[in-house]
């Protein structure tokens, strides 16, 4: 008889098998049915939907839970949260940086976030924006996995230290190259900063993440240097071009050009939908832009597409929780992806998908990875989208990290239910 530190029973996988999953020594040791085994901890699962845990391939944890400080964006706009977090990055010092952003880490633990890759701004000479997200990034280490990326806000070339401290930032520990191209003075230093960045990678065999092409600018075409750059220095698979919200007001037939060039680079594409639909547009009458990337088109080109969540109570952002279903959820309505399979990918797309942009080692609900994984209050993927559900329980590298009790609605209702949960098979 076998004996597991953990066992988890009767969950439904994704893919809609109906599994035990046993957990030892912080792996995942068997999947099957495990009737019998004996467990320090048994979590019943019986009915709910067992996941891999969310991943979030792009977010700002240095500016997390600032809203308001030093005072709320009026207009709304990029260009205003860009102006407001000079000022706040100035002024905030590392202690209150590391502060908010382990808070915002407790509320990921609790929504099954347990991987995040957060861009650290390294504008400022004082660095201090770094030093606080490398504190946050050991001391969440036992439990949730965060990339850091050298982030030149103000511009790799346009900054007059932005080279020379984003490569202070990568020897201080950053391991992920990043870059705004469309916001450097001209199309050409965008371009030369992807050139040079991109060889910064090579030469450190460090992975690329480039803020690329947010803007509704038709001509905003830094992704084609990013693709060539790329294939030019043999780092396919290893780069990332974030939001591309410009490839939405391109001409088509540019795209047919451009979406194959980004396939043969293997370069993955995150757009950020809640922030992508709040940004883009603004000077737009109408029609209104919508600013979300071609997903779909993208998609059917073998391209790799992750939902990334860019911000939570920020200066460019005011709401947002940390629930990966929320950006899914977001994501799946701006680009209309309401067939049953394209739903289900949005669901993938903020777990595996998300988890093979990171890189992450040893991720996914598969004897010996990692035993992380989490419980959601819904019977199927589709309908973890719909409800956005709690987590009944979140599991990271072996160890049980957020529990929470199933909290149906008690009605009072002459001849109904006492109790209504919410979920809704489809008649087969
Ligand atoms: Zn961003």
């Amino acid at each position: 008889m076998a004996t597991f530190d953990i066992l988890v029973i009767g969950g439904t996988l994704p893919d809609g098998t109906i599994a035990d999953i046993g957990i030892t020594s912080g792996r995942i040791a068997a999947i099957g049915d495990l009737a019998g085994s004996e467990a320090g901890e048994t979590i019943d699962a019986s009915g709910d939907l067992v996941a891999p845990p969310f991943v979030d391939p792009h977010f700002h944890m240095d500016a997390t839970l600032s809203y308001g400080t030093p005072r709320i964006n009026a207009s709304g706009t990029l260009l205003e949260g860009i102006n407001l977090w000079g000022e706040l990055r100035e002024e905030a010092s590392v202690d209150e940086m590391v502060a908010r952003a382990l808070e915002y880490c407790d509320w990921a633990v609790s929504l099954g976030l347990l991987a995040i890759r957060s861009h650290v701004d390294t504008t400022p000479d004082h660095l201090n924006t770094v030093t606080a997200m490398l504190e946050v990034q050991e001391k969440v280490k036992p439990y949730l996995d965060l990339q850091l990326v050298a982030f030149p806000q103000d511009g790799f070339l346009r900054s007059p230290t932005g080279r020379e401290n984003l490569i202070r930032a990568l020897d201080m520990g950053v391991e992920v190259v990043g870059g705004i191209p469309h916001f450097e003075r001209t199309m050409a230093d965008g371009a030369a900063s992807l050139k040079e960045l991109c060889e910064i990678a090579a030469d450190r065999g460090l992975l690329v993440d480039i803020h690329c092409d947010e803007t509704d600018d038709p001509l905003s075409r830094h992704i084609e240097a990013l693709a060539y750059e790329t294939q030019r220095l043999g780092l396919q698979g290893r780069v990332t071009g974030s939001h591309l919200t410009s490839m939405h007001s391109m001409d088509n037939y540019y795209v047919s050009k451009l979406l194959p060039l980004i396939a043969e680079a293997e370069i993955s594409a995150i757009p950020n939908p809640l922030i992508n639909i709040t940004l883009q547009g603004r000077h737009d009458s109408y029609p209104k832009r919508r600013g979300l990337t071609r997903v779909k088109e993208m998609q059917a080109m073998g391209i790799r597409v992750g939902w990334g969540q860019d911000c939570v109570r920020d200066p460019w952002y005011s709401l947002g929780t940390g629930d990966m279903l929320d950006v899914a959820f977001m994501g799946l309505h701006v680009a209309q992806m309401t067939s049953p399979q394209e739903m289900a990918r949005c669901f993938t797309m903020v777990t595996e998908e998300n988890a093979k942009i990171l890189h992450l080692d040893g991720y996914g609900l598969a004897v010996g990875n990692m035993a992380s994984l989490v419980v959601l209050d819904a019977g199927d993927p589709i309908e973890a989208l719909r409800l956005r559900p709690d987590r009944l329980c979140v599991i990271s590298k072996g160890k049980v990290v957020s529990k929470q009790a199933r909290n149906d609605a008690r009605l009072a209702l002459p001849g109904r239910p006492s109790s209504v949960r919410r979920r809704h098979k489809v008649p087969s």
